[in-house]
């Protein structure tokens, strides 16, 4: 997957709409509006849906004592968190899943 400025690609599109249209290009015209149709009927992807996920693992001192440490950056924690308090990462809790 690619992220790009999908408002910046509809002018751009339009511009060569009107270039197309000034040459009387009319099935290139018609072209470029489906090309602008298409980009503007993508579906859109928010940051937080591409947030990286990361998970707790379950680990245990020499003492007996218990402890959650981070798939990503193997961060210890005491508690759970919905996200590492070192890396960011989002935790995927099991009940997610
Ligand atoms: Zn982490």
């Amino acid at each position: 997957m690619r992220l790009i400025d999908a408002d910046g690609l509809v002018h751009r599109l339009s511009g060569c709409a009107i270039k197309s249209r000034k040459l009387e290009d009319w099935d290139r015209v018609q072209f470029w509006h489906k090309a602008m149709a298409e980009v503007k009927s993508s579906p859109t992807i928010e940051p937080d849906m591409i947030r990286p996920i990361a998970y707790w693992i379950l680990g245990q001192k020499e003492d007996g004592t218990y402890y959650l440490s981070c798939s990503h950056c193997q961060y210890e924690a005491d508690k759970y968190y919905d996200f590492c308090p070192q890396c960011g990462y989002e935790i995927s809790h099991p009940k997610d899943d």
